[in-house]
């Protein structure tokens, strides 16, 4: 196996040092997760072909990258990753890419001093930050840059879309913060499977609470289970979420065990946590995906 992944990785290194091909003339740009695509959409448009490695409901916590991944990793002119070991199992990979390509992990480039620390890892740091816009906008301005770097002759495009993309953002940023301030302060809790929130709930002032830590390798506890439905009671929380890149087994549980101490708690709709929504629908797109979820908050929390 080990044997397997040292070939895999040597022969990318090999086709990495041929002169990359673009077709139509235009950069291929091939991001790990649907957020960062979707980034790239807004800044590049057409000036460049661009696809996404994990769509809909893919947990890039757990992804492993295909043969099929990997030949597009070949063929790509500029990948994009979030990085801060979100993409766990392809963490390694990318980073020896970046030997022979552009490759650019967008969320590292948040200041040290705006990242957390990830609950339950020593020296590691939180990867969601894709849910506080202000600490989204760093990794967006670090594609902008990647792809002028890429494309210098379309710089003045780039530039253009950037700053209208910020401006959609500040929007979007204003927005949230309008609409979380119409659930009452103490009904302010969010509860999820796992840890994707903890970005959402600093810049937002939401208190978050999830079953598993930031990574969804980690397994819960029965103990887990019972501390939250004590917190559950005790702040009287009417309802809990799912997400759509993670099983709900966990938060089943979390409901059956309220009921049983005879406290009633809904399901209050799924949550995009870690992917977001099909292409060509509104929560196919970042500040789709971002408007659904602060929606399927207020009104069940409300
Ligand atoms: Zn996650």
């Amino acid at each position: 196996m080990r044997l397997l992944s040292l070939f895999i990785i040597s022969s990318i290194i090999l086709l990495g040092c041929k002169k990359q091909e673009k077709p139509n003339g235009k950069p291929h740009v091939v991001a790990t997760t649907g957020m960062l695509y979707d980034a790239v959409v807004n800044i590049a448009g057409d000036k460049v072909t661009a696809e996404a490695i994990m769509g809909p409901g893919v947990d890039p916590h757990l992804y492993k990258a295909t043969q099929g991944d990997l030949a597009k990793f070949n063929k790509a002119n500029l990948i994009v990753y979030n990085g801060i070991l979100l993409e766990g199992k392809m963490s390694e990979i990318l980073k020896k890419l970046g030997r022979q390509k552009p490759v650019v992990a967008a969320a590292e480039s948040v200041p040290k001093e705006m990242l957390k620390s990830a609950i339950g890892y020593e020296d590691a740091f939180d990867p969601h930050i894709w849910f506080d816009v202000k600490r989204w906008k760093y990794a967006v301005k670090a594609i902008s840059h990647a792809l002028i770097k890429l494309d210098s002759s379309n710089q003045q495009f780039y530039e253009k879309n950037t700053q209208s993309y910020f401006n959609k953002l500040d929007s979007l940023d204003a927005y949230v913060k309008s609409r979380i301030s119409e659930i009452p302060e103490k009904q302010r809790i969010l509860v999820t499977a796992h840890d994707a929130f903890v970005y959402f709930g600093d810049a937002y002032d939401i208190q978050v609470e999830a079953l598993q830590g930031i990574s969804t390798v980690a397994d819960f506890g029965l103990k887990d289970i019972a501390e939250i439905i004590d917190l559950i009671i005790e702040n009287d929380v009417k309802a809990i979420f799912v997400e759509t890149s993670v099983s709900e087994k966990s938060i089943n549980a979390v409901v059956t065990g309220c009921k049983e101490k005879g406290h009633d708690v809904k399901i209050g709709g799924y949550l995009y946590s870690d992917a977001m929504g099909e292409l060509g629908t509104e929560e196919g797109t970042y500040i789709g995906m971002f408007r659904s979820n602060v929606e399927t908050i207020v009104n069940a929390l409300k």
